[in-house]
């Protein structure tokens, strides 16, 4: 942990102190953010030199400042819904930067997709192809399809973030889409097929996932050609883990194995290889700060009732998710207990961990959760009738 860095502790303290924002808020640190673009776009870089393309996943944070800074380094971006392509566009990407995924695209978000000239819709049903054909054809326009296939490879991840197995509605199985290019896409004239996509899940820590995707890719891609499609495009998805027990010691994530993983995918010539990166980006570059309301012992647990919950931060309740918690107390401590951090939201799964030891902490003590900025703030509500959390970048 570093002196200079704005989450260690004591800096944290004292920027609480001085800027006296009410809690629970977001902070995010926009240094941090620059330096994981230019290491993620210094590895693509190096393996895949202008045939790697980095489309920011932004469901795992649109504050706008954030998109803003990301277009600002040339990254495309990946969108799951019409308000995520319009907010992209709001923030300065360009209609062509924009890729979109979703299982469930509706007919309105489809052609305002259209009409936004988007890069390419990666298609997770083959229906859904069809309908972009017929509103293409009406509105006089040629869409470029991905599908996204669904490789059928477990990851070892929670099971509600793993997205590439055949019991997932992710995707669609191979066969299938290879079946449809030889029989159905020849009576459709107003898309293009430019190649396949793929999303595996997220949070994946190893790396062996990604080369098995990339065995199924290479295999995919050589049946494809050698029955004449031309294949320009290739879009691996995201799904790259962060360090979420201890941040400090990777506050940047080894970009440099991840698109190793891959580097059999740079031999392929005149290939364009996209990567949908959501968490990897923006997870470690913020941090939830909360304050202690209330401690209460009961017959099992030593509470301490924060003033943020679930509806600030729900990955925990979600997919019992763990996040550093450190408490910033302004003195010393000598004593050391365990406490159970729970919100103030009426669901008993509104609990950020259990008997963990902290140093003795007090009413109005404030608390930082790390590794919120993925996934935290977007997944926010305001049930209770809570006000909207506020988000601060520095
Ligand atoms: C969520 C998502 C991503 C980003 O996943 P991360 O794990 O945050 O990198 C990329 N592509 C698609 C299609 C997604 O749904």
């Amino acid at each position: 942990m570093t002196k200079s860095c704005i989450f260690d502790p004591e800096n944290l303290l004292n920027l609480i102190h001085k800027k006296a924002y009410e809690t629970p808020f977001y902070l995010y640190d926009s240094h941090l953010l620059q330096a994981i673009l230019k290491a993620a776009i210094k590895a693509k870089e190096a393996v895949f030199g202008a045939y790697g393309h980095i489309h920011y996943a932004m469901k795992a944070n649109h504050n706008k400042a954030i998109l803003q800074m990301i277009q600002s380094y040339d990254l495309g971006v990946d969108c799951v819904s019409g308000g995520e392509i319009k907010c992209a566009i709001d923030a300065g990407f360009a209609g062509n930067q924009v890729v979109f995924a979703g299982v469930g695209k509706t007919d309105l978000e489809i052609c305002d997709a259209l009409k936004a000239g988007i890069f390419a819709f990666n298609c997770e049903s083959l229906q859904e192809a069809e309908v972009i054909d017929q509103f293409a054809r009406e509105m006089n326009v040629k869409a470029q399809i991905c599908f996204r296939v669904n490789p059928d490879i477990n990851v070892n991840t929670h099971h509600y973030i793993s997205t590439g197995s055949y019991d997932n509605k992710f995707g669609i199985a191979f066969e299938d889409v290879y079946q449809w290019l030889n029989t159905r896409y020849k009576h459709t004239s107003h898309i293009q097929f430019i190649g396949c996509h793929y999303h595996i899940g997220s949070q994946i820590i190893d790396m062996t996932s990604f080369s098995k995707l990339t065995e199924s890719i290479l295999a995919h891609y050589k049946q494809l050609t050698g029955n004449g499609f031309e294949i320009k495009h290739i879009n691996v998805g995201g799904g790259l883990g962060i360090n979420y027990s201890d941040p400090f010691a990777q506050q940047i994530v080894d970009f440099k194995t991840y698109f190793n993983a891959f580097a059999p995918l740079s031999n392929l010539q005149g290939v364009n290889i996209h990567f949908e990166l959501g968490r990897s980006l923006v997870g470690q570059i913020g941090v939830l700060i909360s304050k202690v309301l209330f401690t209460k012992k009961t017959a099992g647990s030593h509470f301490a009732i924060l003033d943020a919950g679930m509806t600030e931060l729900m990955r925990p309740a979600l997919y019992q998710a763990e996040h550093k918690i450190i408490a910033l107390n302004p003195l010393a401590a000598s004593k050391f207990e365990k406490y159970t951090l729970a919100g103030p939201i009426c669901e008993s799964s509104d609990i950020f961990a259990k008997n963990l030891l902290l140093p003795e902490i007090q009413r109005g003590n404030f608390i930082a959760i790390y590794s919120v900025g993925a996934y935290g703030k977007v997944l926010s509500s305001e049930y209770n009738l809570r006000p909207k959390v506020k988000e601060f970048l520095l």
